[in-house]
């Protein structure tokens, strides 16, 4: 298995079941918080709290790509 850049992530993190904190969407953005928790969002209100909480966060899982593919 081949890997490029520093994306290690191979399957997916999020699943269906997880669902935005803000909204109940289902949630393709994981923010981790230096205490460990973790925070979900859905395209939307990542999109809205980006900015924000990229300086507060210590890991951020972006699944979004997900959105746009077809099964
Ligand atoms: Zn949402």
């Amino acid at each position: 298995m081949s890997e490029s850049g520093t994306q290690t992530l191979v399957a997916p993190v999020l699943m269906s079941t997880d669902r935005c904190d803000r909204c109940g969407a289902q949630a393709y953005v994981l923010a981790e918080l230096p205490n460990g928790s973790a925070l979900l969002f859905c395209g939307h209100h990542w999109n809205a709290h980006e900015e924000a909480l990229r300086p507060k966060v210590v890991k951020v899982v972006d699944e979004l790509h997900r959105l746009s593919e077809k099964p």
